[in-house]
């Protein structure tokens, strides 16, 4: 029996196990075994409008078991701890699975670059658990900001800073402002449209670095007069509570701080031998294998494709495009054929900047406003994995158009260490 394993039930090892099914699964001398964390796929680029409430946390996740349905592959929720390459045995949280072809999905991390504070400090933003925790915040800051009778502490609580102005951060920030503008002030009557500020810091030169010029110029002017600040050369060197302080030495005031800083490698691969790049994603050649060790193939953000660069961004085409080349190259060398080498280039990008503008390049095509919006919106509508989600996120959108958005907290946000200051005074209890 041969047993493949695919670690992590993201959008790559969801299209690397759909791949391996179709073309495997008949055998009956070929075991498919999917090992992830979390039962089901996320679709992230709704992550944004779950921190504002839009739509709900649950119709942007898809049960993997639904997704399986007839197909003959397994699944095993469990935590992966270390892979070790020489004994083909991968070190799970409740117990071990050896392999005989091994297929690293597992995404990446965010990076801290060992700032001081952030792990603590600023909120992560990058599952569906982080942008439900930051939407709670976000409600719990209104709800305390709403009769706090200091303007400037009111302020102050209602600062929101993004680290980040890469698409994740920006369509995280655009999502803020509609959260603000179109709920927070006409239904919180202590709180008006001078109370909030929306922050976007930025280390390089430029927001939106990977997309046009042009649209990055469109969206960033967009957001200015949405009044969104944005800091761009601006390196962030400490977060505390309720303080963000740049390179300059310079401070700024928060209520929240939001770290969506890019990716880096996956703290479970950290400790294979095998090469990596600066951001500690694990090196694969263009077949997709871990070089020296053939039976492994790694995908998606928790790699990097030597001589690839343009194949080796943290986007969802490129994983799904690593996942299938993966998988083909895996049925290939059963077979006795040569394996594939990788050609993908990103077709475009779509960036969201909140109710009713986007900014878009498909296919060399680019255009921005509310076209953009449209397109946008069903595409990922499309894109969605089931017809169930699809009708529920259309209903979210359709709703929010009549109704206000639903801002019940769900659970009340721990006393943390992320916006201390803005814990419930009691001066005014008597
Ligand atoms: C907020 C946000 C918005 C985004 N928006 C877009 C967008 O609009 N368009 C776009 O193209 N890309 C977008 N991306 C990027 C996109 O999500 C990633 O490029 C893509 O998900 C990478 O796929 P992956 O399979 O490598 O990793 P992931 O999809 O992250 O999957 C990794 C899987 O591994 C599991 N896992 C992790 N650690 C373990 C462990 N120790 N043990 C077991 N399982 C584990 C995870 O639970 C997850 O299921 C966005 C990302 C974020 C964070």
């Amino acid at each position: 029996m041969t047993r493949i394993v695919v670690l992590g039930g993201g959008f790559g090892g969801m299209e690397a196990i759909r791949v391996l099914d179709k073309r495997l699964g008949h055998r009956t001398d070929i075991e498919i075994l999917l090992i992830s964390d979390k039962n089901y796929l996320l679709f992230t680029p709704l992550l944004p409008q779950v921190a504002s409430s839009l739509v709900e946390p649950r119709h942007i996740v898809q049960p993997i078991r639904d997704i399986r349905g007839r197909r003959r592959f397994r699944f095993r929720r469990d935590r992966v701890e270390r892979v070790d390459l020489a004994a083909r045995r991968v070190h799970l949280a409740e117990g071990v699975v050896d392999y005989d072809r091994l297929v690293i999905a597992l995404g990446g991390v965010t990076p801290t670059f060992n700032i001081p504070g952030v792990e603590r400090h600023a909120l992560e933003y990058k599952t569906l658990e982080d942008a439900s925790l930051l939407r709670d915040h976000l409600i719990d800051l209104a709800e305390h900001a709403d009769h706090e009778p200091d303007p400037a502490v009111r302020r102050r609580m209602l600062t929101v800073c993004v680290v980040g102005g890469g698409y994740t951060g920006v369509e995280l920030i655009s999502e803020l402002q509609d959260l603000f503008e179109s709920y927070v002030v006409p239904t919180y009557r202590g709180i008006g449209p001078a109370d909030y500020r929306l922050l976007l810091l930025e280390a390089s030169p430029e927001i939106l670095r990977g997309v046009h010029p042009t649209l990055a110029e469109k969206a960033r002017r967009r957001l200015w007069h949405e009044g969104i600040e944005i800091r761009t050369s601006t390196r962030v060197t400490r977060v505390d509570a309720g303080v963000v302080e740049v390179e300059s030495g310079q401070t700024v005031d928060v209520g929240l701080t939001v770290w969506a800083a890019g990716v880096k490698g996956h703290p479970a691969l950290a400790g294979l031998a095998v090469e990596r790049d600066r951001l500690g994603r694990v090196l694969v050649n263009g077949h997709m294998r871990v070089p020296g060790h053939p039976e492994v193939y790694g995908v998606g953000d928790a790699i990097t494709i030597e001589g690839h660069p343009e194949a080796s961004i943290p986007i969802i085409p490129a994983a799904l495009a690593h996942a299938r080349l993966a998988a083909e190259n895996i049925v290939a060398e059963l077979a006795g054929r040569p394996p594939q080498t990788i050609e993908f280039a990103p077709q475009g990008m779509l960036v969201s900047l909140g109710e009713k503008h986007a900014v878009v390049e498909v296919l060399g095509v680019r255009f921005s406003g509310y076209p953009a919006w449209l397109f946008w919106n069903a595409l990922h509508l499309y894109k969605l994995v089931g017809f169930r989600k699809q009708v529920q996120v259309a209903l979210d959108w359709g709703l929010a158009q009549w109704f206000p958005r639903d801002t019940a907290i769900m659970r009340e946000p721990p006393h943390c260490a992320v916006c201390a200051h803005t814990r419930p005074r009691r001066r005014d209890a008597a």
